[in-house]
């Protein structure tokens, strides 16, 4: 299984418009962070989980033509805005699959009619085919996948676990339950937005709290906001385990 870190960035992405901080000016090019999206690329197929607003850009840059499904975590838009620009994507390999709660589909469909109306024939327009996700295992081109609930803020959110991987962002609150689908993981994507307390995000203390609870093998953090500071830097805090995910980043688990 292959994983390449799409993007790693929070909502504003890095730089970000307006402000000043270290990162935002940083000649490191592992502190510019496009909108948080990765692809995992297994058994043959191209899984993008979130397409937010840098889709077309992050797709180009990976030089990957083929999206078989997306998986939506949740329906903010720095998840999901890009949706538009799978048209390329769909005129060439057909309809894409997207796989989301019930609630997401349905958001999705208002800010996006015209790619979920079959019968509308305008030639410019892809298609996509909703598939509802509730809180169990499903198969999707045969790989198994595990959603995982938890909360963001007020907002019901999903990661998804693929055999000894998961994909946990946008996450403030957890049920035990839920984190025990999150044991045992060779690799673990986790949001840590920054050094300070936020209302929908774990910050980077949490984020390691979480972790030493966990204990996957390896854990790359993302959805990282300017205040986190320079890359360099946040990493000289981080246990040997644990690094900070960067756009471009491609890991290999083996299977
Ligand atoms: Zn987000």
């Amino acid at each position: 299984m292959k994983i390449t870190f799409l993007g790693t960035g929070t909502s504003t992405g890095i730089p970000t418009i307006g402000v000043e901080r270290a990162s935002c000016s940083s000649k490191d090019k592992r502190d510019n962070r496009l909108r948080s999206s990765i692809l995992v690329e297994y058994k043959n197929k191209n899984i993008v989980i979130d397409c937010g607003p840098d889709f077309r850009q992050q797709m180009l840059r990976t030089g990957v033509t083929k999206v078989d499904a997306i998986l939506f975590t949740h329906e903010h838009a720095d998840h999901t805005a890009g949706l538009d620009d799978v048209r390329p994507i769909s005129f060439k390999h057909g309809k894409i699959p997207i796989f989301a709660h019930e609630r997401v589909i349905k958001n999705l469909s208002k800010r996006f009619d015209y790619l979920f109306d079959v019968k509308n024939d305008y030639p410019g327009s892809p298609h996509v085919f909703p598939n509802i996700i509730e809180n169990k295992k499903f198969v999707l081109e045969g790989i198994e996948i595990l959603p995982v609930t938890y909360m963001h803020h007020k907002l019901q959110v999903y990661g998804f676990r693929i055999k000894n991987f998961a994909y946990v962002t946008d996450l403030k609150k957890i049920s035990k339950n839920e984190l025990d689908k999150l044991k045992n993981l060779d690799l673990l994507i986790l949001n840590a937005l920054r050094h300070r307390e936020h209302y929908s995000h774990i910050n980077l203390e949490q984020a390691l709290e979480l972790i030493n609870e966990l204990k996957p093998k390896k854990t790359f953090l993302t959805h990282i906001a300017p205040d986190m500071g320079l890359h360099s830097e946040t990493e000289k805090l981080l246990p040997s385990t644990v690094r900070l995910g960067f756009d471009g980043l491609e890991i290999i688990i083996n299977d």
